[in-house]
């Protein structure tokens, strides 16, 4: 295939496309064919902007003879996706002295100054990287070029050719920039994406009559709402009208006279070419344009910049007018951007204990606990703690920690600085440029003037949209997710193919879950309903027993309130089903760890102290994740599991009684043996059994077994031969697949991802190479014993959209996931069905 020409001019004919020359350059050749006024405009491709990169340069003399001797130039980076962002525009290249005094004779002396000064300074500053204070004001263009020659040591370039070869060089540069690339590698652009640039011919926006430029979009860029937005600024370029307080509206301006009103034709050519742009380019144009002499031309049009919400609202209305299909407003939103409607807000009628101020970088509200390395930060995230990154400020090695906080905060650092653009990225909340706060890093302690010192592990609040830090935790409002967000979950569902269940361990997660329209509950880790400090009195009594019958009564009264768990959940979820793990953890997790809670442990026991701190010693083991747990307890203190199953089945009794039958689902954690699975299958049985023959009342089940051990996906065939389903728990899988543990990778996650030995933490990203063998493995053992056998994955990759498609193309019938990713899951699953390999084309703007 003949590799498309490094130059291409832009017409309606040129081989230019998104993928070589960016999809700015495609843009404009679409606009180009729409027959509305664009300049002259040449494309570079990728390949050329690589190589200038290397400093191999193309034929700028021709470039510039595209041109009419005395024009002036602009060039704007253009690349695949316009998401991936890019240096930013540089205007007026060709400036100099003799050109100045021909603006200076036809628009006055001022005119000539300021554009000179413009781009003297631009092309220091942005292009040659030299001290901005250098250029910065009262200053003339005399006195700049002056201090150009003294940094520079040559006068500044009075030669188009020599001027454009550094604009497009450095930008080529900026693209290779190490900040630029991860940027990018964060919003998904591949590791190779190139960019390409656009040479374009100025509209200068200075002269006569209705002359000036301005920057227009018809529909909200908070809400998406249709809404004409923009300014114009006479006698001005680029977008300067959108930061000047005093420039006028499009169409009406209630200050006074808008542009409209003096140039109804033009203004109306506007608002054409936005619909003309709605309706071939098939999405929300913000478009940049000049009047030179009351002549309209577009300079640039680039997909409105977007708030999420936004995003939601433009990809569904442009699906009800018909514009786009259902299957393409699914396809357009990225399924992390749902995150972004789905912040937590704090209540701004509750108590608020503010810490300090600093810079509102990127919205939403957290609350958790105080982590000042990136390492501690993964480490809290392994164990499902929320926490707050906080640092003096972040740099490209933080990333992962940034990735598993909940918010950030900053000591330094602005709007745009490393911390604040990641955050945006990846719609974390951050404060940065909290300059009050003292922080130690070696006594790992934070400081405000006047208030206590905060350590690692103090609970913070982080209101990235207020740019307040908060002492503790703050009340907050659940975000709002009406309109766009509802009919675009709708859509999803009635789309996907695989089922999506939530991990739902309490009443308040499952209400949650439901509000995501969940298709059931994929996994109830029962011993978070028992931390209630009322229960965990009766649990402890139950751990301390040392004989059955002792034993036996702590657990008659954990039984009722068992009951009345899977009673409230079942009521709530309403016939969806309820997959219920039974008790799974070791069993010292439940026994406190200091003197302070041993001693109160013995009041509330009536035992002597040093009772209580022999049989939690008695309890300890070297290694409890590979110890007394899971399955383990099941078989060795059987009396455990028969209560839970007992509570379950009473209050599938009484929900069958009432009329409102429930398919509970009985999940084994931990197996690794066939045998295991026998024991306890009988067990619960025979409860089943007892039960229905106690109420009279004939009810279903499922007992299955989660896989969350080598051994059992291994064994999967015998093991299924017991099971109605097999659940793959990727926590644990991947934790004993890889011998590591999950709540200590974070201490070496950094270094590991970022020498390559990992491509990503297996504990976020499910390992499809190693951990997805073992699944598949484990998957077409299982199925071969018990064709139809249900299977599912319930790890926390049970959100992520990789193993989403992973597990609906091995024929899983659900993952499930925490109840916030609940949406994200259902997005990424219904783009699966739509477009399983989905890549961009050339149709992407
Ligand atoms: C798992 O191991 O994948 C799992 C879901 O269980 P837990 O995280 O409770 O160990
Ligand atoms: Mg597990």
């Amino acid at each position: 295939m003949p590799q498309p020409p490094d130059m291409l001019q832009i017409t309606p004919t040129a081989a230019i496309t998104a993928r070589q020359h960016g999809s700015r350059a495609k843009c404009l050749q679409r606009l180009v064919r729409l027959d509305l006024p664009v300049p002259l405009s040449v494309a570079l491709s990728s390949d050329a902007v690589r190589r200038l990169a290397k400093g191999d340069m193309p034929d700028f003399q021709a470039l510039a003879a595209t041109f009419e001797a005395g024009d002036l130039l602009s060039v704007r980076g253009s690349s695949q996706s316009a998401d991936w962002g890019g240096p930013g525009a540089v205007l007026n290249i060709g400036m100099n002295d003799a050109i100045a005094a021909r603006i200076a004779t036809d628009h006055g002396q001022d005119a000539a100054d300021a554009l000179y000064l413009s781009f003297i300074r631009a092309y220091a500053v942005d292009v040659l990287r030299l001290d901005e204070d250098l250029f910065a004001d009262p200053i003339t263009p005399r006195i700049a070029k002056l201090q150009f020659e003294d940094e520079m040591e040559e006068p500044f370039p009075q030669d188009i050719v020599s001027q454009l070869t550094e604009v497009l060089r450095s930008m080529a540069r900026a693209w290779e920039g190490t900040t630029a690339r991860l940027l990018r590698q964060a919003k998904g652009a591949p590791a190779d994406a190139g960019l390409g640039l656009v040479v374009q011919r100025m509209a200068l926006g200075i002269g006569r009559g209705e002359t000036g430029a301005g920057v227009v979009q018809y529909v909200s860029a908070d809400t998406g709402e249709a809404q004409i937005t923009g300014r114009y600024l006479p006698q001005s370029q680029g977008r300067a009208a959108l930061s000047e307080a005093d420039a006028q509206f499009i169409e009406q301006d209630p200050r006074g006279i808008a542009l409209g009103d003096r140039s109804p034709d033009q203004v109306a050519a506007l608002r054409e070419a936005g619909r003309l742009m709605r309706q071939r380019l098939r999405e929300e144009m913000q478009i940049e344009f000049t009047l030179m002499e009351g002549r309209l031309a577009i300079l640039d049009a680039v997909k409105v910049p977007r708030s999420a919400r936004a995003e939601v609202r433009i990809a569904v209305d442009l699906a009800q007018d018909e514009v786009i299909t259902r299957s393409e407003a699914l396809l357009r939103i990225a399924p992390f951007t749902l995150n972004q409607l789905m912040h937590r807000q704090i209540n701004p009628d509750g108590a608020r204990d503010v810490l300090t101020q600093g810079i509102s970088a990127a919205p939403g509200a957290a609350t958790g606990k105080i982590v000042f390395s990136a390492a501690a930060a993964q480490a809290a995230a392994a164990q499902d703690e929320a926490c707050i990154l906080v640092r003096r400020e972040t740099s490209p090695e933080d990333i992962r920690g940034m990735h598993a906080a909940d918010a950030i905060v900053t000591e330094r650092g602005g709007m745009t600085s490393h911390a604040a653009v990641i955050a945006r990225g990846l719609g974390v909340p951050c404060v940065s440029g909290a300059t009050q706060l003292q922080l130690d890093m070696r006594k790992k302690t934070l400081t405000v003037p006047g208030r206590k010192v905060f350590h690692e592990g103090d609970i913070i609040t982080v209101d990235g949209s207020s740019g307040e830090v908060l002492a503790g935790v703050a009340e907050m409002i659940e975000p709002n997710m009406g309109g766009a967000f509802a009919t675009l979950l709708d859509w999803a569902d009635q789309t996907r193919d695989i089922g999506i269940r939530a991990n739902a361990d309490t009443p308040e997660d499952a209400r949650l879950a439901l509000k995501f329209g969940v298709d059931g509950i994929g996994l109830c880790r029962t011993e978070h309903m028992f931390f209630d400090p009322i229960r965990l009195t009766v649990m402890r009594e139950m751990i301390f027993a040392e004989e059955a019958a002792d034993r036996a009564a702590a657990l008659d009264r954990l039984l009722p309130m068992q009951r009345a768990d899977f009673t409230e959940l079942f009521q709530l979820m309403q016939g969806k089903p309820v997959c219920i793990r039974l008790f799974d953890p070791p069993l010292h997790e439940f026994l406190p760890g200091d003197r302070d809670g041993i001693r109160a442990l013995a009041e509330a026991l009536d035992l002597p102290v040093s009772r209580v701190a022999t049989r939690i010693e008695h309890l300890q083991e070297f290694n409890p994740m590979l110890g007394l747990r899971g399955v383990r307890l099941g078989i060795t203190m059987p009396e455990i599991y028969e209560m839970q199953a007992r509570a379950i089945f009473e209050a599938t009794a009484a929900a069958t009684s009432a009329g409102n039958p429930v398919l509970a689902e009985i999940m084994i954690p931990l197996v690794s043996a066939k045998r295991e699975v026998e024991l306890i299958k009988d067990r619960v049985d025979a409860i089943a059994a007892s039960v229905r023959n106690e109420t009279g009342q004939d009810f279903d089940y499922r007992l299955g077994v989660m896989v969350e051990t080598p051994r059992a996906a291994l064994r999967a065939g015998e093991i299924a031969e017991h099971s109605a389903f097999l659940s793959f728990g990727t926590n644990d899988l991947t934790q004993m697949t890889y011998g590591l543990s999950r709540d200590d990778a974070g201490r070496f996650m950094s270094p590991y991802v970022n020498q390559g030995v990992f491509k990503e933490d297996p504990f976020q990203r499910l390992d499809m190479d190693g951990v997805g063998e073992l699944l598949l493995l484990g998957a077409a053992r299982g199925r071969a014993a018990k064709p139809g056998i249900m299977l599912s994955l319930c790890g926390e990759h049970g959100g992520d959209p990789d193993s989403i498609a992973f597990s609906r193309e091995a024929g899983f019938t659900y993952v499930s996931c925490s109840p916030f990713r609940v949406p994200v899951a259902k997005l990424a699953a219904a783009q699966l069905a739509v477009a399983p390999t989905q890549t961009l084309s050339d149709s992407d703007i």
